[in-house]
């Protein structure tokens, strides 16, 4: 249930409706906006009367939110979250998309990983991606280098000033990934790991959620609800494709009207990772493509400096030369997306 009240009331009558949900066991998220201040109010509504909020002085209107999840919804919280990270970057909303890319894992040349973060940098993106600790199918398949992968990270950081996202499996490791990691991802497999969930919903680094392979966007929501209602609200979902009957052709299915769906019903940032999404090299361009134009706040591809020798998901990955040249083109989408949102920003008065 969200509680909006009317512009510009005092703070005496917010803090009464707040008192007023606590004396009925709810949990009281505030959103203080410049106009407008909405109070959340989580917990159980059933043996609760709105009406009873509705006279209270200042309220303007109650609702009632029919989708499971609250604080991801866009009901809850009309206005887009933005994810600022230090160097000024900022995904989601009407900003300029952003390019994450780099290898499925960092491996063991670290020249490797550096040329591949230097060509991301000449292109200007913004992220360099690596996988240290890898959930694999089979465990007999490349688990990662862990640490040593993330101190690699680190290291072409500073050489570039790229921000490095990579993947946590284990919710023991956060204290290391909070030292190296600006953007720490939840791969698919583990959307519905709840402890893992919980754990990063307690940092404050900004998180990628990576679509589950079976998960409905509900689902997909609540666990970045899971997130959000542990006190972490800088959260980036990841459309990544879904398993299908047909893998004759790609390795999953990717659900592109996931992205202006979840704009339409939550305020997050959504990217797209047409890497996993296709398995293919040859799809990454025209899905990047089709995922800027459908509204996506990024892309996400991976990219190795020997695709045939990686040692994971080589089939996909594009060469430097080819993530060079795709991505000249893609910078042209994205300075043409950048302009509109840029017109769409005045127009809406959005600072
Ligand atoms: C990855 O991004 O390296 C990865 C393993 O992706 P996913 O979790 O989407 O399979
Ligand atoms: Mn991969």
């Amino acid at each position: 249930m969200i509680v909006v009240m009317e512009p510009g009331t005092s703070d005496s009558n917010i803090q009464r409706v707040i008192k007023f949900l606590e004396r009925h066991n709810f949990r009281v998220v505030l959103n203080q906006g410049d106009y407008m201040t909405v109070v959340h109010a989580i917990g159980n509504k059933r043996l609760f009367n709105p009406m009873s909020l509705e006279s209270l002085e200042g309220v303007k209107e109650v609702k009632i939110i029919q989708e499971p999840y609250k604080l991801a919804s866009r009901e809850a919280h009309p206005k887009d979250t933005i994810v600022n990270f230090d160097n000024g970057v900022k995904v989601g909303g009407y900003e300029r998309p952003v390019v994450i890319a780099g290898p499925c894992s960092v491996e063991a040349e670290y020249q490797g990983l550096l040329d591949v973060a230097y060509a991301v940098k000449e292109m200007g993106c913004q992220f360099l991606r690596g996988g240290a600790f890898k959930p694999r199918t089979s465990p007999y398949d490349f688990q990662g280098l862990e640490e040593k992968a993330l101190i690699y990270l680190a290291r072409a950081k500073e050489k570039t000033g790229l921000l490095i996202v990579s993947e946590i499996i284990d919710a023991a490791d956060m204290p290391m990934f909070e030292s190296y990691i600006d953007l720490i991802q939840i791969g698919a497999r583990n959307m519905q790991n709840f402890s893992l969930l919980k754990a990063v919903g307690k940092s404050k680094k900004p998180v990628l959620l990576k679509r589950g392979c079976s998960a409905s966007i509900r689902e997909f929501l609540l666990a970045a609800e899971y997130i959000m209602c542990n006190g972490n609200e800088n959260v980036i979902l990841c459309e990544r494709g879904i398993k299908s009957f047909d893998q004759s052709y790609t390795r999953n299915v990717l659900d592109l009207s996931a992205v202006p769906i979840i704009k339409k019903y939550s305020h997050l940032p959504i990217i797209v990772d047409p890497s996993h999404a296709t398995g293919r090299r040859y799809l990454i361009e025209p899905m990047s493509k089709a995922a800027l134009v459908s509204g996506a706040h990024g892309v996400m591809m991976e990219v190795h400096h020997d695709p045939d020798n990686a040692s994971s998901d080589g089939e996909q990955s594009l060469s430097v030369e080819q993530f060079t040249d795709i991505t000249k083109r893609l910078n042209k989408l994205i300075g043409r997306i950048d302009y509109d949102n840029r017109m769409t920003k005045q127009e809406l008065n959005i600072k």
